[in-house]
């Protein structure tokens, strides 16, 4: 039964990452396609060369766009379940946000507020980033459509005092009645309509995360929104590494 549960749960969360891929591939995709034949006529002299510049410009960017996404799908899908850790915490959010985007963009304002001597963490990136990605797809369907600027998705980062990493992904959306703040985390439990949601991932993501050593509680107030607090292990002796993606003055890095 618990193994069946993983299968359609991962089945699920893959669903959600091709119907992503597949939507955020296709831009730069298009992109690609009309540069391209630009690039012919540029080739056969219908366009002056110096009009190519842009061209090949533009082509390199989507071509890197595709190559991040591609990247992207390698955290996810790495058959890694033997491996956990240590992992740079903040890559594997990014990678999940990015997956997440199609979901959050009409939605919410997304803001990280990551800290920036955050060590690495206990737990694989595969997992990491099946249990981020539930999450903040969880907290866009929390909110409603076409109020994108009065809501917001944020992604907060801090190490523990007593040792650890605290993440919290915070949403402005509808909220939780206090009766249901245990049994969301029950296998099959959903609020929402069928196709929609399968009730599976809050009761993966917890299993997954206590499995690591870790923790999720969940505080909310409905009408409000709905905060999801992950406490991970620190991954033992390991280095300590500060954040690449940390927003800090280029002269306080040496
Ligand atoms: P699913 O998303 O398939 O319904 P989950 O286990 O991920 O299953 O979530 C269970 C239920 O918990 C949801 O149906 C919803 O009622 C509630 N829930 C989860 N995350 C949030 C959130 N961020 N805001 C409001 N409700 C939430
Ligand atoms: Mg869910």
């Amino acid at each position: 039964m618990q193994e069946q549960l993983m299968l359609s749960e991962r089945l699920s969360s893959l669903g959600m990452l091709a119907a992503s891929v597949a939507h955020e591939i296709n831009n730069p995709l298009a992109s690609l396609m009309m540069n391209l034949s630009f690039a012919q006529e540029l080739l056969r002299g219908e366009v002056p060369p110096e009009e190519g510049l842009q061209v090949l410009r533009e082509a390199v960017e989507c071509s890197q766009r595709i190559r991040d996404i591609v990247q992207d799908i390698k955290v996810f899908s790495r058959p890694d379940e033997q491996d956990s850790g240590p992992t740079d915490l903040h890559r594997v959010l990014d990678s999940s946000l990015r997956m997440a985007r199609n979901h959050v963009v009409h939605r919410a304002q997304l803001v990280t507020d990551y800290a920036q001597d955050v060590p690495r963490v206990q737990g694989s990136e595969a997992r990491l980033g099946q249990i981020f990605l539930n999450l903040i797809i969880n907290a866009a369907q929390a909110i409603p459509e076409g109020h994108r600027d009065e809501h917001e998705i944020r992604v907060v980062t801090s190490r523990e005092p007593t040792g650890g990493v605290r993440v919290e992904i915070r949403d402005t959306g509808v909220g939780i009645p206090e009766s249901l703040h245990e049994r969301i985390f029950e296998p099959f439990f959903t609020t929402k309509p069928e196709g929609v949601g399968t009730g599976l991932g809050l009761s993966i993501c917890r299993r997954l995360i206590t499995q690591m050593g870790g923790s999720i509680r969940v505080e909310s107030k409905l009408g409000r929104g709905t905060t999801f607090q992950l406490h991970l292990q620190e991954a033992a002796a390991v280095a300590r590494v500060s954040s690449r993606r940390a927003a800090r003055p280029k002269s306080g890095l040496h």
